[in-house]
């Protein structure tokens, strides 16, 4: 029996959000996972919607009680998937999209062999530090920090199942939906 569980990742400012909320539109019935987040919230972003903001102790919390499937620590701060949501939409059979950092699908992998992961990469290099410098939610100091780990994500490629190439946002939508059928 198919799993129906997919994990996209990709380095920060690659676009994961924008092809993610194409490819809802195109599959609304698949379940998008939120996850938990020690990082304070961007303009805009709403609790319980983008992410569920935690203190460090409610995070370790969720990590001693087992409620996290993965988590891993990124540009200083702490981000995991709770467990049991997805446990209950992959047992109803509804297709479940986890949007998630490398060492995260690494650990998902393990745990759920059967997933598949997907990663999506930007048309160039210098596509992508324009994006993250463009956007504007980061202090300088923090995109530093975020290209570094995108050039490790990026040399970290091979071990996905799937690339995307994020040149096109409807395109890889339509890529990545194929993956969720
Ligand atoms: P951002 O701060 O830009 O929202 O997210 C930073 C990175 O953390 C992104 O690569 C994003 O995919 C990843 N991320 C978001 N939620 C999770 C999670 O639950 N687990 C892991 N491992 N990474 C996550």
């Amino acid at each position: 029996m198919a799993t129906h569980l997919v994990v996209l990742s990709g380095p920060s400012g690659v676009g994961k959000s924008s092809v993610i909320q194409a490819a809802l539109k195109e599959m609304p019935q698949t379940w998008l996972s939120v996850s938990a987040t020690t990082r304070q919230p961007r303009p805009g972003e709403v609790d319980g919607v983008n992410y569920f903001y935690v203190t460090n102790e409610a995070f370790d919390q969720m990590i001693s009680e087992g409620n996290l499937l993965e988590w891993a620590e990124f540009a200083g701060n702490r981000y995991g998937t709770p467990r049991t949501p997805v446990e209950e939409k992959l047992a109803q059979d509804v297709p479940v999209l986890l949007e998630i950092e490398l060492q995260g699908a690494k650990q998902v992998r393990k745990s759920m062999p059967d997933a598949v992961l997907v990663f999506l990469t930007p048309p160039s290099w210098n596509d992508l530090e324009s994006r993250l410098e463009g956007r504007g939610t980061e202090t300088p100091e923090e995109v530093a920090i975020r290209l570094a780990v995108a050039q490790h994500e990026l040399d970290s490629a091979d071990f996905f199942d799937y690339s995307i190439t994020n040149d096109d946002v409807a395109r890889a939508a339509t890529e990545l939906v194929s993956f969720l059928k």
